[in-house]
């Protein structure tokens, strides 16, 4: 059975800076990436424009293109580049790191498919892969989670009544739909926007924006009672977030190429450009860290909700067992989902997997 130093499981932004930085490291490992069935359900697949990360910006490129082309005076060049505008998204991340992986480090082998179970015997893991097992003396999972979607119930074309969050997914794909305010809070400073949502989280999203931008913001619970504490309620009225209650029926669009708001039951419509979904999570895709009985976090919480439990090191209850990236979350920290903070994990787990590993190479030598 083929063994390495290090297996980690998942091809999102957290097992792709596992990667990179185990290669780098000069670690035996293998990077399962995940199958088209994982990559539909992960946020690998869906994030399309990142604008939160210092350094992650087309500029960067863009000046060093447009000054080698200036020194050979490409003008007509010149220009198509700096007109062009270049996203960059999780994708195009991950498939640069396979490719630099592929071109120059030899040390990761690269698999595609899931993994499906993952145990721990002795010191040493032993991942099933492609209906074959490996073994591995650490593991990284970075598995990703899922959001919870807002179900909107209305009529499709041949006028019968479809219940799915289907309606919203292509204004999804635009950023017009968005479920982080972290990283896309501040698209919305100039517009009006709805938060999808109906508890306490909702209501503070709403807040923040409001305080933040300044903007027109309302809350749609689409038909469900809102959760929201008596002080918020004041804060709300004070800002005159309005809560609108009724099932969502109808989205305004131009076709599927601009939001501009939503129509209810009962209530006419309102016009938003932007929504925030904030609905909590649907999934934290858990299942090879509770096999392999690593604590998780969240008690109140169904197990498919709950985040796994890690230290400072990104290091979960099982000994050389880590979990970088959304699944995973501290005790002493807000939650964490982000590009830049599922790399800092995967680099601090990747590393102490090193040092663990020369520590052992010094005390064969003494
Ligand atoms: C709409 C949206 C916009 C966002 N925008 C930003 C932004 O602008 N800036 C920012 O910093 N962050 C942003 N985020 C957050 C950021 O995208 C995530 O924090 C980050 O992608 C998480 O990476 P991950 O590796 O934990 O998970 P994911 O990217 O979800 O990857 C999980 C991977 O695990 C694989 N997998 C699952 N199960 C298995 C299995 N059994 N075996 C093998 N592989 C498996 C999947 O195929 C997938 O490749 C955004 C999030 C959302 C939802």
């Amino acid at each position: 059975m083929k063994k390495y130093d290090l297996t980690i499981i998942g091809g999102g932004i957290g097992g792709a800076a596992s990667a990179l930085r185990a290669g780098q490291n000069g670690l035996e490992t293998l990077w399962i990436l995940g199958s088209k069935k994982t990559r539909k359900r992960s946020r690998s697949q869906w994030v399309m424009n990142l604008d939160n990360i210092v350094g992650f910006h087309e500029d960067v490129i863009k000046s060093q293109v447009i000054k080698t082309l200036k020194k050979n005076k490409q003008d007509e060049a010149i220009a198509l580049i700096e007109n062009e505008h270049y996203h960059i998204n999780n994708r195009l991340l991950i498939q640069n790191t396979i490719q630099r992986i592929e071109k120059d480090i030899p040390q990761v082998t690269i698999g595609e498919g899931e993994a499906d179970s993952l145990q721990k015997s002795g010191d040493i893991f032993t991942i099933g892969f492609n209906e074959e097992s490996v073994e591995s003396t650490a593991v990284v999972l970075s598995t990703g989670v899922m959001d919870e979607q807002p179900h909107i119930q209305k009529q499709n074309r041949k006028g019968e009544w479809e219940d799915t969050p289907k309606w919203i997914y292509p204004f999804a794909n635009r950023e017009q739909v968005l479920y982080c305010i972290r990283c896309e809070g501040h698209l919305t400073k100039k517009d009006s926007v709805a938060i999808i949502g109906h508890s306490n989280t909702s209501a503070e999203l709403a807040m923040m924006l409001h305080e933040r931008y300044n903007n027109k913001v309302y809350i749609l619970t689409n038909g469900e009672t809102p959760v929201i504490s008596e002080d918020r309620q004041k804060i709300l009225n004070n800002y005159t977030i309005e809560i609108i209650e009724e099932p969502i029926v109808g989205l305004l669009s131009e076709g599927v190429k601009q939001l501009h708001g939503f129509e209810f039951e009962n209530y006419a419509s309102v016009s938003v450009r932007y929504a925030l979904v904030s609905l909590g999570l649907h999934r934290v895709y858990n299942e090879l860290a509770c096999q392999a009985d690593a604590r998780l976090m969240d008690e109140n919480q169904p197990e498919e909700k709950r985040h796994v439990w890690i230290n400072h090191k990104g290091e979960t209850s099982v000994k050389g067992l880590f979990a970088v990236g959304d699944m995973a979350k501290r005790e002493d920290e807000p939650m964490m989902k982000q590009v830049y903070t599922a790399q800092e994990y995967a680099v601090r787990a990747v590393d102490t997997v090193d040092t663990r590993r020369r520590k052992v190479m010094r005390q064969k030598i003494v």
